[in-house]
C-alpha cells in the first residue's frame, strides 16, 4: 500500500473531529466533518450545497448531474456524527484516529465514518476523472443520524426534498460477511424495524415510609409492570425478508425449519451464539425493553408516581394500535391502572428486494468474494434510509468488509468499545461504490 492512503487518512481525520451526538441540539457539531469533507472533495465537475438547520449541524450534498433526466439518481449517504464513547473502557483513545497495524481505531470506525469516507473517496475519484453518467450521482454527508436525524436526513427529506430526491440510496449498515455451508453470505439491509417509544405512568398513594403495610406504593407496582413487560413473549412473525434471508443462508434444514416456524422459533434460539440469537429474535418479533425509571422523592416517603420509559421496536405493518394492544396484553390486569403516552412512533420501512441496485451490488460483490451471494436482511435499529424510502426511493444498507473481523466482532463494536476497521475493508468499499455508481448510472 503506497502512502498516504487517502481513504485511511480521511477516516482518521473524521474520527479526530469527534462529532459526538448526545441527542442535544448543541452536540454533534458536524460542521467540522462537513467542512473536512467539503475540502477533501475539492471542486470541479460537480455542485456542492450545504444545509445547516441548527448552528453547527451542517450537512453536505455534492452532485454530479447526469445527462439524461430520465436516468436514475443514486445517493451515497454517510452520516458524520458518532455516539459518545467511554474512554476508560477503550484500549486506545476513542478519538485518536490511530492507525495500529492495519486497523484504524476510534469511535465511528464502523458506525459509519468508514463508509462516509469511502463514499467521499469514490465520489472524488469519479468526478476528477470526468465521470459523465446518464444518471445523477449524489454524495450526501448528513448530521444527526445518531439522534433520529432531525437535523440531518430528516430535515433534508422534509424541507429540501428536491435536493435529495432519488431513485436509489445506499447507506449503512450491511455487507458484513457471514460464513455459511455454501460460502460467504453478504447481507443487504432492505428494511428496518420501526421505533415506538412508550411512557408508562404508574400512580400510587403517598404515605409515611415507616408504615408500609398494604401501602399503595407506585414503585412496587412499577416493579411488577417492568417484570411483566420484560417477561412478555410476543408472537413470532415470519415475514418475507426473514424467509428470504434464511432460505438464502443455506443452513441445514434442521436449523432452518424451526426458524421458519411460528411455534419452534424461540426454543431454537438457545442453540445459537447469543449475538446471533438476539439479532434473529429482534428481526422476527416486536421487542419491548424497559430502559428508564423515574420515581420516588425521599427515603421516608412512599412514592405516588413512577414514570417508566419503554423502547419498543416494531415490525413491518405494525401501527400504534397494534403496539398498544400488545402492551395491554403484557400488562394484563394492570393495563387500566397505568397511563400510557407515546411521544414517538416511527413505523418500520422496507424496500423491494428485486431491483437493479440489488443486482448491481451483488455483481460488484462477487468480484471480491467469488463464492459469495447476497441475502436480504431487516435491520433491527433505525437508520436514515427510512426518510428516503418514504420519499419513494429504494434504500439499502451495505458496504464491503474483509474477512478479518467476524460478524460477532462487528455486532459488539457498533456503539461499543474498541471500535476499529481494517484498511482492506476501506479499500473494498471504495472500489464497490465506484463500480456500482458506474454500473447503475450508465
Ligand atoms: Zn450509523
Amino acid at each position: 500500500m503506497s502512502a498516504p492512503d487517502e481513504v485511511t487518512d480521511l477516516l482518521q481525520h473524521l474520527i479526530r473531529n469527534a462529532c459526538v451526538n448526545d441527542g442535544s441540539v448543541e452536540s454533534g457539531q458536524e460542521v467540522r466533518n462537513a467542512d473536512l469533507l467539503h475540502a477533501f472533495l475539492g471542486r470541479g465537475g460537480f455542485d456542492v450545497e450545504r444545509y445547516e438547520p441548527a448552528p453547527g449541524r451542517r450537512s453536505l450534498v455534492a452532485r454530479v448531474e447526469g445527462s439524461d433526466p430520465r436516468a436514475p439518481t443514486l445517493v451515497l449517504m454517510g452520516h458524520t456524527d458518532v455516539v459518545p464513547a467511554n474512554a476508560d473502557r477503550w484500549r486506545r483513545d476513542p478519538f485518536g484516529g490511530e492507525l495500529i497495524g492495519d486497523e484504524v481505531w476510534g469511535r465511528g470506525a464502523v458506525d459509519m465514518l468508514n463508509l462516509t469516507a469511502s463514499m467521499a473517496v469514490a465520489f472524488r475519484r469519479l468526478a476528477s476523472r470526468g465521470f459523465t453518467p446518464r444518471g445523477t450521482l449524489v454524495y450526501l454527508a448528513v448530521a444527526d443520524e445518531e439522534a433520529l436525524g432531525a437535523w440531518g436526513a430528516g430535515h433534508l427529506c422534509a424541507e429540501e426534498p428536491d435536493a435529495v430526491r432519488s431513485d436509489y440510496v445506499i447507506t449503512e449498515s450491511g455487507g458484513i460477511p457471514i460464513p455459511s455451508p455454501t460460502g460467504v453470505k453478504l447481507p443487504i439491509i432492505v428494511g428496518e424495524k420501526g421505533s415506538h417509544w412508550a411512557i408508562v405512568r404508574v400512580k400510587g398513594t403517598p404515605g409515611h415510609g415507616s408504615q408500609p403495610w398494604r401501602a399503595d406504593n407506585a414503585l412496587v407496582t412499577a416493579a411488577e409492570v417492568v417484570r411483566r413487560i420484560a417477561s412478555y413473549r410476543p408472537a413470532t412473525q415470519i415475514h418475507d425478508v426473514w424467509r428470504r434471508f434464511l432460505e438464502g443462508m443455506d443452513y441445514p434444514s434442521e436449523v432452518v425449519a424451526p426458524l421458519l416456524s411460528d411455534d419452534g422459533f424461540v426454543d431454537a434460539l438457545d442453540a445459537l451464539p447469543l449475538g446471533m440469537a438476539r439479532q434473529f429474535h429482534a428481526c422476527t418479533h416486536t421487542t419491548f425493553s424497559p430502559n428508564v425509571a423515574h420515581g420516588g422523592s425521599k427515603i421516608n416517603t412512599i412514592p405516588d408516581a413512577v414514570e417508566l420509559q419503554v423502547d419498543i421496536r416494531t415490525l413491518p405493518g405494525q401501527g400504534v394500535e397494534d403496539v398498544d394492544a400488545q402492551l395491554r396484553e403484557a400488562l394484563g390486569d394492570l393495563a387500566d391502572a397505568v397511563e400510557l403516552e407515546v411521544p414517538s412512533h416511527d413505523p418500520s420501512s422496507a424496500s423491494p428486494i428485486d431491483t437493479p441496485l440489488w443486482d448491481s451490488l451483488t455483481r460488484a460483490s462477487k468480484r471480491v468474494y467469488a463464492d459469495a451471494s447476497t441475502v436480504p436482511f431487516l435491520t433491527v435499529g433505525a437508520t436514515d434510509a427510512r426518510f428516503f424510502r418514504r420519499l419513494g426511493a429504494t434504500a439499502y444498507g451495505y458496504g464491503l468488509f474483509s474477512r478479518k473481523l467476524t460478524f460477532e466482532d462487528y455486532a459488539t463494536m457498533f456503539h461499543g468499545d474498541d471500535e476499529r476497521v481494517d484498511v482492506e475493508s476501506l479499500h473494498l468499499s471504495t472500489d464497490l461504490w465506484e463500480a456500482v455508481a458506474t454500473d447503475v448510472l450508465g
